[in-house]
């Protein structure tokens, strides 16, 4: 099998996979943070699989970037450096700021991840410097490019936010759950979602891709399902959760 093949391959497998991931999260739960429960077997600490699930989608790109180098022009570089602004945050950064001791993820789910995060840097790396590259300059110019941008940067700016506002919830450093009531939890209970997938929007508007869309897709199939649990938890936990807020997408759902 060629690397082309092995492309429209994975492309199909991340489509194909988002929606049994969207069917089946709406009825179980990942079985990660307040969702925990035994019976997954074998577990590794929060901080330790943040960082190994999203190793691969930091590491990927860059080693499919660095084997084009002869066809890498300034487009390429932006959409490199902003790519690696999610998943350093992500991997090196996001682990770090996590509060107290964190609850742990299972083997299954890591290793879940891990192949989805390959799967996706692989396809995103060898569309944008394998087969797309260059972009020519205009493109810097393009709606698509400065609409997407923008999304790119917002969905980044309020998932970091919206991060940080739940880690300062456990100052006390334990276990313990709060309503967040600063930024954009006063419209929906899970922003930091929301940034992730109008990032990842932003992300498919700026590189014109499939590979960019179909991960964009992947986000939602994954974070929707978890944010209406979410929304469910808060509202069944906390009898004065605020009645007016929505669980994913602000004024609407
Ligand atoms: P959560 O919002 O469930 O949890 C984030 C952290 O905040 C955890 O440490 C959690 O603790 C803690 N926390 C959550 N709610 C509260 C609360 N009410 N009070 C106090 N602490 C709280 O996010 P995820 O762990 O699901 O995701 C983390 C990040 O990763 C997000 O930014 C998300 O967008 C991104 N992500 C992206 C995915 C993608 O498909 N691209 C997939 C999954 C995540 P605890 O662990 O104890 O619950």
């Amino acid at each position: 099998m060629d690397l082309m093949q092995l492309y429209h391959i994975t492309l199909w497998t991340v489509f194909l996979t988002g929606i049994g991931v969207l069917a089946i999260l709406f009825f179980i739960p990942a079985p990660y943070g307040r969702f925990s429960r035994p019976g997954w077997g074998l577990r590794l600490d929060a901080r330790t699989a943040w960082i190994i699930m999203e190793l691969p989608a930091f590491g990927i790109i860059l080693a499919s970037f660095l084997l084009n180098l002869d066809k890498i022009g300034p487009v390429e570089i932006v959409l490199l450096l902003l790519w690696e602004a999610h998943y350093v945050y992500r991997t090196f950064v996001y682990p770090a700021l996590l509060r107290g001791s964190t609850r742990s993820f299972p083997i299954l789910l890591i290793l879940f991840a891990w192949v989805f995060n390959s799967a996706n840097g692989f396809i995103n790396g060898h569309w944008l410097f394998s087969i797309h590259a260059p972009f020519a300059l205009s493109w810097f110019a393009d709606p698509r490019f400065i609409l997407g941008a923008v999304m790119f940067l917002s969905g980044m700016t309020i998932n970091i936010w919206s991060d940080r506002i739940l880690t300062r919830l456990r100052k006390d450093n334990t276990r313990s759950y709060g309503i967040p009531q600063e930024g954009f939890f006063r419209l929906v209970s899970s922003p930091n979602y929301f940034g992730e997938i109008l990032e990842w929007c932003g992300w498919a508007l700026m590189t014109w891709s499939l590979a960019g869309l179909l991960f964009a897709f992947f986000t939602f199939c994954n974070l929707a399902p978890r944010a209406w649990a979410n929304f469910k938890w808060y509202r069944k936990t906390f009898p004065s959760y605020p009645v007016k807020r929505k669980a994913l997408i602000p004024f609407i759902w």
